[in-house]
């Protein structure tokens, strides 16, 4: 259990502060640090019985050697630390290919550096993916030559035998393990996006995208069922004057003080967000026009009674609200019903702002 974590904690290093389109690659470097320190720690335990000391120090600062990937990922050398780990993938290889010759089988490490290569680099560095690969491709074709094929240690052909297979065997799991873990690390990417896409930056409410989403499936779903629905629009009285007298910064931070109003404000099953500058929308699903006013006119009181934080921002705000229902057996779409409620907020701010008001306009009579 303590293991798993310090793994994760190795494999995330970083990671998350990366740029977008680095993430999976700085998790990549990460892992074949791990991944080469275990290659390492299994090389020296063959090496020990041996009794072959330079190969034994090869494996040990190379596993030492690893451990600065993630240092450099922690302090945000993305691009150092993945050509870092690269380098000494095939430094590490070249090395004990030299020492133990082209008959152990070590230099098969050096062609991992074509899959490894890939998921290090991002397709936006194709110039050093394409190196990194040549340079494994390169390293493995030195290995083959006759520099590397008389082993300098003096070894067993079986002992030889025994450090190939093994090579051979934590290769593929290795790289299993790095292919499986991007995987992983994709499908991570992808659920932190659509939160990003559904989440408005300033105030962490529900973006405008996700409401009109949310708000299309739910009034499919009550024109289906014949139920209630309703949507209410919220405008913040006079923010522009918060904003020529306080200041941007102050303005922001009453939005975010009035988001957390509204956030805290509604039932389990409604949905608040965030509609554009200083306008929100309450989806009511279940909720007649008469009683979402009565649930408007609540969150208008709350804002109103709102005790304001902000020392340089206003003492107090108010709101108007635009509440639009959905009629029995009606067939509109949601831009119409917003629209409606556009109106509504438009009555509110003509009759005098920080109130509610019902649309109660003449529905268009059926072809
Ligand atoms: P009304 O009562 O009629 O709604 O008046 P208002 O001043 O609130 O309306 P108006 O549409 O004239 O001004 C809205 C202001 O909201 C203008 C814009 O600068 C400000 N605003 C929009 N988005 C943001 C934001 O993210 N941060 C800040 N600080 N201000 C914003
Ligand atoms: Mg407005
Ligand atoms: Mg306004």
């Amino acid at each position: 259990m303590l293991l798993q974590r310090q793994v994760e904690w190795v494999r995330r290093s970083g990671a998350d502060a990366a740029p977008l389109h680095l993430v999976a690659n700085v998790e990549v470097a990460n892992l074949s640090a791990l991944v080469g320190v275990g290659g390492s720690v299994l090389l020296v335990a063959l090496l020990l019985p041996l009794g072959l000391l330079r190969p034994i120090l090869v494996n040990l600062a190379a596993g030492v050697g690893y451990a600065f990937t993630v240092w450099l990922n922690r302090r945000g050398n993305y691009r150092l630390s993945r050509s870092w780990v690269g380098s000494l993938f095939l430094l590490q290889a070249l090395s004990l290919t030299f020492l133990l010759s082209s008959d152990s089988g070590v230099n098969v490490y050096l062609l991992c550096g074509i899959p490894v290569g890939f998921l290090l680099f991002a397709p936006e560095e194709p110039l050093t993916r394409a190196g990194a690969i040549a340079l494994s491709v390169l390293a493995y074709g030195l290995s083959e030559t006759r520099w590397f094929s008389v082993p300098v240690e003096t070894i067993s052909t079986g002992w030889l035998h025994a450090i190939s297979y093994a090579s051979l065997g934590s290769l593929f799991v290795g790289v299993a393990v790095i292919v499986e873990r991007f995987g992983t690390v994709l499908k991570r990417l992808e659920a932190r996006q659509r939160v990003l896409a559904a989440t408005d930056e300033l105030t962490g409410m529900a973006s405008r995208r996700h409401l009109l989403d949310q708000a299309n499936s739910m009034l499919r779903v009550a024109q289906r069922y014949g139920r209630d629905f309703s949507v209410a629009l919220v405008d913040v009285d006079r923010f522009k004057a918060v904003n020529d007298e306080h200041g941007h910064l102050a303005g922001d931070r009453l939005l975010r003080e009035v988001s957390a109003c509204l956030d805290g404000n509604h039932r389990a099953s409604d949905i608040v967000g965030r509609y554009g500058g200083e306008e929100f929308v309450l989806l009511l699903p279940e909720t007649s026009p008469e009683v979402a006013c009565v649930l408007a006119e609540r969150t208008r009181k709350g804002i109103e009674n709102l005790a304001l934080n902000g020392g340089s921002g206003p003492a107090s705000i108010t709101i108007s609200l635009g509440v639009a229902g959905l009629r029995p057996g009606e067939e509109v779409d949601l831009e119409c019903l917003l629209n409606r409620a556009d109106e509504a907020l438009y009555q509110a701010k003509k009759s005098g702002r920080n109130r509610v008001h019902l649309w109660s306009g003449q529905v268009p009579a059926s072809p």
